[in-house]
């Protein structure tokens, strides 16, 4: 392996330690519920969920569970229990669901990266990593989609390396 790539590899081993650098933009989750599959998702005007505690409160555990999950790439407030909500029935839910991680995939995201030199945009979508790190054109992966590959595992499908030219 070339230096350039181990250099790659140990930033996005630091960059996974501070998961805080990225921040979801949007996100599309898979959800398989308890009873029955959903889908999450997250862009600028918030949480939706396809389930019907959110057609009625306007938070499910689903949105908990991952508000749970993926706290430091979140940077908002968790959204407000709803007059009527079970509480304690969807808090056991979420925190149940936070741990049962085989129940969420992750379908897409779109990920801002502050990186140590420059703010990266990376991108995921069914498998497929996009990323604006001048590394991943030539290469086709960077410390930033190592690192969310990283932090994200389980989640996602792993980036492919391009072999060296
Ligand atoms: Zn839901």
């Amino acid at each position: 392996m070339d230096a350039s790539m181990i250099n790659k590899i140990q930033k996005a081993s630091d960059y996974a330690s501070q998961p805080e650098r990225a921040t979801f933009n949007n996100l599309t989750v898979e959800f398989h519920g308890a009873n029955s599959n959903h889908v999450v998702c997250l862009d600028r005007d918030g949480w939706s969920c396809s389930c019907a505690g959110f057609r009625a409160y306007e938070i499910c555990p689903h949105i908990m569970a991952l508000e749970i999950l993926f706290k430091p790439l979140l940077k908002r407030r968790p959204v407000p229990y709803a007059p009527g909500q079970n509480i304690v029935s969807d808090v056991e839910k979420a925190n149940r669901y936070s741990q049962e991680t085989d129940r969420i995939r992750i379908n897409s995201f779109d990920c801002h990266f502050e990186g140590y030199n420059k703010n990266h945009q990376v991108t995921y979508n069914e498998g497929v990593w996009t990323s604006t790190a001048s590394f991943f054109a030539q290469r086709g992966v960077c410390s930033h989609t190592m690192a969310l590959e990283k932090i994200l595992k389980g989640f996602v499908q792993p980036v492919r390396a391009q072999p060296v030219a």
